[in-house]
């Protein structure tokens, strides 16, 4: 059995019109997921090549070129394989693909956890610089003969994060390819440097209105297929980002600096062992503070501290 039957055999994959999903193991878990090959009459596009993709090895249908949702380690993870197609970011995220050290700006990780995740960039995610990328922008149409990718800009996640809304020919049916708006119990990921939580908010308000037949994600929640079963998760993954901030408040009821509001841990529970959770929560839960203080919600007590008003 080729590699490629195999990772059919054990990850699957399902057909939505034109739209295959390809999907990772573990139901694309991070640090798997799940990559999209959209086959029109001219064109076959490749969508975050996954290590799913890796798994899968030579794809017995052969690619045109690659479209990336944003610029992040487990959505480039493939894209070794396809050196000579053109590769295609994002305007605000196509930087972070030219070379290793741009990547890492992408995250402002620094001192043991930045050279940490710099190896796993490269060994475990596969990391290889493209110095020839291809910006594409909001409202972009990749035509690819009788099938359409429209690109809809969703910052927030990153500078640069994507949703691609798929249609064709001959059918009302749309796909929604909502990328790392993943509608996970985890909830919004805006924690490194080149994440915005209000921009994240905008950018669901936006994504909420869009109607389509299928929604899919690059994480494991994988294939929605009524606008019911999208809007009851969509619900819930929003509301992730209300219930931080409310712990968060409840929290501030006594001065804390940045340092013990990262180490109570809002997004991240206390177990989780992550690397790079103590970054990540202080970008998060800062970004929260900065709008409560915005707001008269929460007040400076001194250098380091916050307090509740
Ligand atoms: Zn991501």
């Amino acid at each position: 059995m080729s590699p490629e039957a195999q990772a059919v055999a054990e990850f699957g994959e399902r057909d939505l019109g034109p739209v295959r999903v390809l999907f990772g193991k573990d139901g694309g878990r991070y640090p798997q997921g799940n990559s999209l090959l959209v086959r029109g009459t001219r064109e076959t596009v490749l969508v975050d090549p996954s290590l799913g993709i890796v798994a899968r090895g030579e794809l017995a249908l052969s690619v045109d070129r690659l479209v990336f949702s944003h610029c992040h380690e487990d959505h480039v993870a493939g894209a070794h394989l396809f050196p000579q197609q053109p590769w295609h970011f994002h305007e605000a995220d196509l930087p972070g693909i030219r070379s290793v050290d741009a990547m890492m700006a992408i995250y402002g990780f620094s001192g043991e956890v930045e050279q940490d995740f710099r190896r796993v960039l490269t060994d475990e995610f596969h990391f290889t610089p493209c110095p020839d990328p291809k910006p594409y922008r909001d409202g972009d149409v990749f035509d690819l003969g009788g099938v359409r990718l429209r690109v809809l800009h969703t910052p927030g996640h990153t500078r640069g994060h994507c949703c691609f809304l798929i249609d064709w020919d001959g059918s009302e049916d749309r796909v929604l390819y909502l990328g790392d708006i993943d509608l996970s119990s985890f909830g919004p990921y805006y924690g490194d440097a080149w994440s915005d939580l209000l921009d994240f908010e905008r950018t669901l308000e936006r994504v909420r209105k869009i109607e389509a037949r299928w929604y899919v994600t690059f994480h494991h929640i994988g294939v929605l297929e009524t606008r019911e079963a999208f809007l009851e998760r969509f619900d819930r993954f929003e509301a992730v980002i209300a219930r931080r901030e409310a712990a968060l408040l409840e929290f501030l009821a006594e001065p804390r600096s940045l340092a013990e509001v990262a180490e109570h841990r809002f997004v991240y529970r206390p177990g989780d062992a992550v690397s790079f959770a103590d970054p990540v929560e202080q970008r998060s839960m800062g970004q929260h503070i900065e709008r409560l203080v915005a707001a008269g919600r929460v007040r400076r007590v001194d250098d380091l501290r916050w307090v509740a008003c």
